[in-house]
């Protein structure tokens, strides 16, 4: 991800790795009480474009706001210098991770100081290009009640990395989870869409992260006239679906071809998934203003 040369935004300036310390007496680093975004830029005849930027940095202020974190960055200036960033690091198809994370603080309360950060480093695919095999896991999506779930907070993905740990220790590519209520939910790291009969389906909000890439999902949907339709569905209905995929920054759209071992009839070519994965990966390669903020 980085070396002693790789440039950093950290705290209003941009520092080498090499010279950036951060404090063993972090709140965040004990409590996972932080929050942070993942950011995809792409390389586009008009140059390097960060997909969504305004979004992103809207979503970790809310993020930030949601777990009594402040957040006093202006995000045109956020923007501004995730483009530096990149420059400064010679990157153009690329992640950056923006990250706020606390001052030393041992104790349960307020914290004391934030910092953020802002990081990059070349990005070629999350998932891989090969159709997923998922199998269902054993966790389920945190309770909306016992954390903020519409938050990307840092301690929120330990529930993720158990739930990968499980699935890939099982033989499988990735994990599904079921929600609190045991309606099916999403994946350790993207949104879930599934295809019936020629209409979209996806988990509605309320006990899952508000994917950016989810709902350019749904706008692509909208202008390519596909139905599609939000709402609380069982794991039966999803093994009854013709298709599926999962979809996010980091991993786009990938299709799945299995759950459990319980293949989808449909041809992956043949799916809306598809029609969807080459239509996002014109819009954010192509620079098409419509779909950018
Ligand atoms: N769900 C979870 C749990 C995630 O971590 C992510 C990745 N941020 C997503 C869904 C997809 O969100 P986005 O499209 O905003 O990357």
């Amino acid at each position: 991800y980085y070396s002693s040369e790789t440039f950093l935004f950290y705290n209003g300036e941009f520092k080498k790795a090499s010279e950036t310390t951060t404090d063993l007496f972090g709140q965040t680093l004990h409590y996972g009480y932080g929050a942070f975004e993942g950011i995809r830029s792409y390389k586009t005849d008009e140059g390097t474009k960060i997909f969504k930027a305004v979004a992103h940095y809207e979503r970790l202020k809310k993020s930030c706001e949601l777990i009594n974190i402040p957040f006093e960055y202006s995000l045109e200036d956020l923007i501004e210098k995730s483009y530096q960033l990149l420059e400064k690091n010679n990157l153009d198809d690329a992640y950056l991770r923006p990250i706020v994370f606390c001052d030393p603080n041992m104790s349960l309360t307020k914290p004391t100081g934030v910092n953020l950060m802002i990081c990059a480093w070349k990005w070629g695919t999350y998932l891989g290009d090969n159709l997923l095999h998922l199998s269902v896991s054993s966790y389920c999506r945190p309770h909306p009640k016992s954390i903020k779930i519409e938050a990307k907070v840092c301690g929120h993905y330990i529930n993720s990395i158990l739930a990968t740990n499980e699935a890939k220790n099982n033989g499988f590519d990735e994990a599904l989870l079921l929600d609190c209520e045991g309606y099916v939910a999403e994946g350790p790291g993207a949104n879930l869409f599934f295809e019936k009969n020629g209409t979209l389906f996806t988990p509605q909000l309320g006990n899952i992260l508000p994917g950016i890439t989810r709902a350019t999902i749904i706008e692509l949907c909208n202008n390519l006239g596909i139905k599609i339709q939000e709402g609380q569905f069982t794991l039966d209905q999803l093994l009854q679906a013709d298709a599926a995929f999962y979809c996010g920054t980091a991993a786009e759209v990938i299709g799945i071809t299995s759950i459990d071992k319980k293949e989808f009839p449909l041809d992956w070519e043949e799916s809306l998934g598809k029609k969807l994965q080459i239509a996002y990966k014109n819009i954010v390669t192509a620079n098409q203003f419509s779909l950018q903020n």
